[in-house]
């Protein structure tokens, strides 16, 4: 059987010149790919207590919905601006490429729940940062913020100095 990173394709200067782009469709699109995926992702959340798993538009959908449905956890999406239909709070954030606003429903997250960020790919640490200051708005305590792909040169993990952070794949 495929390691993990054997699943996923590199594109280089994509979307912009000097940027290696890490496919994760070329993960999914395989059937072992995406069960090796998800299980390895568990994993990282093995003794972990939570209530609540949190995954940004769109591939924290794709990992986090099947990690809280295995484990009989919800899911609260958090979404570009304007997609939220009842009242929000949001957060504006600096991407690798570009500039973002996320949004979450107010009443998502209940004070004291306990909280796993899940996304597909950490560069900047910039969408992470954001997502937790959402989540503490709303009382939220977060336990642990899981990864599929750490591009580690671009050192987001200094970002989230004191979060409990696993990727489980790491590029340099
Ligand atoms: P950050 O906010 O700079 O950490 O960027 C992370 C977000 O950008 C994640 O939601 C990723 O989906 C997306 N992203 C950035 N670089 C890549 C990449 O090389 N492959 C896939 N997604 C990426």
């Amino acid at each position: 059987m495929k390691k993990l990173e054997e699943y996923v394709r590199s594109i280089p200067d994509f979307p912009e010149k000097g940027i290696i782009f890490r496919d994760v469709t070329s993960v999914l699109q395989d059937a072992d790919g995406l069960h090796l995926a998800i299980n390895e992702m568990d994993k990282c959340l093995e003794g972990i207590d939570y209530d609540v798993v949190v995954g940004p538009e769109s591939r924290g959908f794709i990992f986090g919905v099947p990690i809280a449905y295995n484990n009989h956890k919800a899911f609260v999406p958090v979404r570009k601006k304007g997609k939220l239909p009842c009242e929000t709070i949001s957060c504006d954030y600096d991407l690798e490429y570009g500039k973002a606003t996320i949004e979450m429903h107010k009443d998502s997250i209940k004070p004291g729940q306990k909280v796993v960020i899940i996304d597909d790919l950490i560069a900047t640490g910039g969408t992470t940062e954001a997502i937790i200051k959402l989540v503490e708005e709303l009382g939220g305590v977060v336990v642990k913020v899981v990864f599929l792909m750490e591009l580690k040169g671009l050192k987001g993990r200094e970002k989230l100095n004191g979060y409990d952070v696993d990727a489980v794949i790491q590029y340099e």
